[in-house]
């Protein structure tokens, strides 16, 4: 005030110009003032913000289609997940961040360095240190993350795998030889990859594209949103599976089979190839390999002498035993040597061949058969005359067309093709001199060298019931998401007529529905309610064990042929008592479930829009009763 009053009384005693002056040094003393504390106390701020601001292109991970059964119901899902992330170009101590990674996550200082290694060259891109993170974990690690800028949380997604099996396979980090191999095509050193079953199969359609954002982060990574919108290339997100696959069906499939035991089983429309049903066992669950897996852990998968990584439906091969049958009988009516009454060897239980004696399975004997007989009561003796009858290379030549001795063409990566051997294998691999007739007689009953897999049965049972058009078993029914597109468009499933005319095929299909129905049969308990049944047992020798592997591959028509059914024990004993009840059992289900199984599948909201754009809406709604076009006709090669 007494300032104040001072100037009033200067202005009164020096006039204007002595106020001018003052007022003047007082602006200046404020500028000075401002520029001081802008200098010297913001200084530090503005510096720390212009050396440690950087603006980064960051990716826009696309969200990976998910996998539905034929009904919408989840098979696979995403769910969030948190990940841990390093940027190796704001590391301060190298010792204390791998003190603090190898108490916390587990991960060496020799990983760490290979991580670190691995981006020498890209100093500000983001290191994949830890992924799945629980929850509660994430919340006590922040605060030990304020001492390590270098490290900070992401929320992504990981893959949630409903219930174990064999046919999803599983995602991964893309290792070295993956990325060298697919980085020109958007995949980063972080980028999940499908490392098995349909997640590689169809990663192409699955995978999506990622988008990208610039942004502008502070030194505590916080995004400062400077260039948002712009220059914002958004994601496109995967393509969803629709399989085949019926969850009701898989599951009773999966309750029903022998605790213990190791084997398979597959369940096939006939009329259109879906698989409804897959089961291998023993099996593992892929959610294992969404964390990093244990050393023990996967030391302890790899050693199981059960091998639970084996998909025994496509991966196995095995002796197909009497099952094989159906097919030696097959090129015996196609090659004229027997018709429907051509009665064979008597069988005593036995039949000398050259010098050495054949045993049939049953030491009673079953007399002289014809082909209805020799199928029925699977006289062991039937096909081993008929064998001597037949050509090596028509016998060969017939399997393969066939569709056996070849890969299905599944949509799974690794399929086996199973062997069929001719003359040319015998002397690769036996020698010139080697006599092939006793081979053949083995060959005959589906013992020997033959090797099939489960799948490759399932699809040649199913054939002999959908009049023989054989279709290639698959597993994608179609896509949903940003487009519809059906499996004929993203892959045509081959057809083949099977090499049998329509009045053999009928003498097979009569002996089929003689085992099951016909006092002597061998799978006469193979009954179905609302369905007549057709199947063949087997019972193979093999290399593994005295015990037999047991097979039972069988089918039930209605008004119309239903579905086939292949099941496969190891070590097991008889396919008839054996494999044959689960078979019952699962195409009882199928008979007890038709209208639930076959109703019109619900398109959940979220892909009703997408589907409406394309014309299939109504197709796809109603499905499981889409008429077959005509098959095409091929001549057996079809790859
Ligand atoms: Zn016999």
């Amino acid at each position: 005030m007494s300032h104040c009053s001072g100037l009033i009384s200067g202005v009164d005693r020096f006039g204007l110009h002595h106020y001018l002056r003052i007022l003047i040094g007082l602006i200046f003393t404020v500028l000075v003032a401002a520029l001081f504390r802008l200098q010297v106390v913001q200084g530090a701020y503005y510096k720390q913000i212009a050396e440690s601001n950087f603006v980064r292109l960051r990716r826009i991970i696309a969200t990976r289609g998910e996998i539905y059964d034929h009904k919408y119901r989840p098979i696979v899902q995403n769910v969030p997940s948190q990940n841990l992330y390093l940027i190796p170009g704001r590391i301060r101590s190298f010792q204390s961040l791998a003190d603090f990674l190898a108490q916390e996550f587990g991960v060496t200082m020799e990983e760490l360095r290979q991580h670190i290694e691995k981006t020498r060259f890209r100093s500000y891109e983001d290191i994949l240190i830890a992924e799945n993170i629980p929850y509660e974990n994430v919340l006590t690690l922040s605060e030990k993350l304020n001492y390590f800028p270098e490290l900070f949380f992401r929320t992504e997604t990981t893959r949630r795998y409903v219930y174990p099996n064999h046919f999803t396979g599983y995602v991964g980090r893309i290792n070295e030889t993956e990325y060298q191999k697919y980085k020109t095509e958007d995949y980063t050193i972080n980028s999940q990859i499908g490392k098995t079953g349909l997640e590689k199969f169809y990663e192409v359609l699955v995978k999506g594209r990622d988008g990208r954002e610039i942004i502008q982060v502070d030194a505590m990574g916080r995004n400062l949103n400077l260039f948002k919108a712009e220059s914002t290339i958004e994601p496109e997100n995967g393509m969803s599976l629709v399989l085949t696959i019926d969850n009701d069906i898989q599951s009773y499939a999966e309750s029903i089979f022998p605790k213990g035991m190791r084997g398979a089983i597959v369940a096939m429309d006939v009329t259109t190839g879906g698989i409804l049903a897959y089961v291998s066992k023993p099996d593992f669950d892929p959610n294992l390999f969404m964390s990093k897996i244990s050393v023990e852990d996967w030391q302890a998968m790899n050693d199981d002498k059960s091998k639970p990584m084996v998909d025994r439906v496509i991966h196995a091969a095995y002796p197909p035993g009497s099952v094989f049958k159906t097919v030696t009988a097959g090129v015996g009516l196609e090659k004229g040597i027997i018709n429907e009454f051509t009665l064979l060897e008597n069988c005593a239980g036995g039949m000398k061949v050259g010098n050495r004696f054949f045993k049939c399975w049953s030491s009673y004997g079953h007399g002289r058969s014809n082909i209805n007989n020799a199928i029925k009561v699977s006289c062991d003796v039937f096909f081993y005359d008929l064998s001597l009858k037949i050509k090596l290379e028509d016998f060969y030549q017939y399997v393969h067309q066939s569709q056996l001795g070849q890969r299905t063409g599944i949509d799974l990566p690794n399929e086996r093709s199973g062997l069929f051997p001719n003359t040319e294998w015998y002397h690769k691999n036996y020698g010139q001199r080697i006599s092939i007739i006793g081979h053949k007689v083995n060959l005959a009953i589906g013992q020997g060298e033959v090797l099939c897999t489960p799948i490759q049965m399932c699809a040649l049972y199913s054939a002999y019931a959908n009049n023989g058009i054989w279709i290639q078993p698959h597993l994608l029914q179609k896509t949903v998401g940003h487009s519809t597109v059906m499996r004929e468009q993203i892959n045509p499933v081959s057809k083949v007529r099977l090499p049998l005319n329509p009045k053999n095929l009928a003498l097979i299909q009569r002996g089929l529905y003689s085992v099951c129905n016909e006092p002597g049969g061998t799978a006469t308990r193979v009954q179905v309610k609302g369905a007549t049944t057709y199947g063949k047992t087997g019972s193979a020798e093999n290399v593994h064990g005295r015990t037999t592997h047991a097979w039972f591959t069988g089918y039930i028509v209605t008004n119309k042929p239903e579905i086939c059914v292949t099941v496969f024990l190891e070590n097991a004993g008889h396919g008839g008592s054996m494999a044959a009840p689960l078979a019952t059992q699962i195409l009882n289900f199928y008979m007890g479930n038709y209208q639930t199984i076959k109703a019109p599948a619900k398109v959940p909201l979220q892909f009703r829009d997408a589907v409406a754009e394309g014309d299939e809406f109504d197709e796809t709604v109603n499905g499981t009763e889409i008429a077959i076009p005509e098959p095409v006709i091929g001549n057996g090669i079809h790859d």
